[in-house]
């Protein structure tokens, strides 16, 4: 079991929403906004001075790194970052996990992980004897920043959390942004998702005998014709090419319904937005970007920098500076 925030962020892992009260939500999203005033007026900040946070990624990311990396500097903090340690490291000379994990604990106050494995994270933060641990993807499992950061991009149009009507589409099996997505929004009461997927890509049993438990309902659909008229949003994902065993396998699976004009004529509505955590691969077509419903490369991507802004300050107990 993880650590629940309860109110207090201080000093905590970030391994999974399953740690988030509806509460602790509202508290990130609200200290976000705050932290969009800082990033969008250029005022210099000195909430993170002489603090560190290492960025310890052993799986590609250019969004989620740039972003986390960014956050940090805009509060005046520093970064170590260590991309593919496979490779560059000692750990190419064999050391385990659980040592890298330990020598750059000494050099920071908070590590940022990635990691293609699911549960890394949470291996991580019983190796750490001092510092949080912040999960930014591990495997197919769990992306919290990222789903907080989904999260508050649907909050800013739709004021609220609750009651909503979504629609997730793409690889429902692997993505862990559609995994802490669905999971962030269970907490919250009355929401509906429609998962659009082929039968080959279904979120996994366990996971659906999971949401069975919470407020969330979930109805799987293989059709487009199935999708609701009154969906608040669309979250498209693509196919997690890097989850397949092999590249045959990824090319029998690859299929997903990609959002064409004349798709999103035939099935959206004009109230939704239009989310892809990004990178788009066979998900939303360029042409897409210009309708003011598409929000992928616009809120959704700014938020993230906000809300690790703001995560951040909570974990380092820094948040009492921000005015
Ligand atoms: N960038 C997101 C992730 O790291 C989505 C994706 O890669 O498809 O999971």
């Amino acid at each position: 079991m993880t650590t629940l925030i309860n109110g207090n962020f201080k000093s905590k892992d970030i391994l999974s929403l399953d740690q988030f009260s509806p509460k602790d939500i509202e508290k990130v999203l609200k200290l976000s906004r705050k932290m969009k005033v800082i990033a969008t007026k250029a005022r210099p900040s000195k909430i993170l001075e002489g603090n560190i946070v290492a960025l310890i990624f052993y799986e590609p990311s250019s969004r989620t790194f740039g972003s986390f990396s960014a956050s940090v500097k805009q509060l005046g903090g520093q970064t170590v970052e260590i991309i593919n340690p496979k490779e560059f490291s000692s750990v190419n000379k064999g050391e385990s996990f659980e040592d890298t994990i330990r020598v750059f604990e000494s050099y920071c106050d908070a590590i940022v992980l990635r990691h293609p494995q699911i549960g890394t994270a949470k291996a991580a933060s019983e190796a750490a004897f001092f510092v949080p641990i912040i999960n930014a993807g591990d495997g197919a499992g769990d992306h919290p920043t990222q789903t907080l950061q989904d999260l508050l991009t649907i909050y800013e149009k739709f004021g609220k959390l609750d009651n909503l009507t979504g629609v997730m589409a793409g690889d429902v099996l692997n993505s862990r942004t559609i995994h802490s997505l669905l999971q962030g929004l269970s907490i919250f009461k009355n929401n509906t998702i429609y998962l659009l997927s082929s039968n080959k890509l279904r979120l996994a049993k366990n996971d659906l005998a999971k949401y069975k438990k919470t407020d969330i309902k979930i109805i799987e659909i293989t059709k487009p014709d199935d999708i609701p008229s009154n969906a608040n949003f669309w979250y498209w994902n693509r196919v997690q090419k890097e989850r397949f065993a092999s590249t045959e396998e990824y090319e029998k699976a690859k299929k997903i319904f990609t959002i064409t004009p004349e798709f999103l004529k035939k099935y959206g509505n004009k109230n939704m937005i239009l989310m892809d955590p990004l990178p788009r691969i066979g998900t939303i077509d360029p042409q897409i970007d210009s309708d003011p419903r598409a929000v992928y490369l616009r809120s959704q991507i700014r938020n993230g920098m906000y809300i690790r802004m703001a995560l951040i300050s909570l974990i380092l107990g820094k948040d009492k500076k921000i005015k």
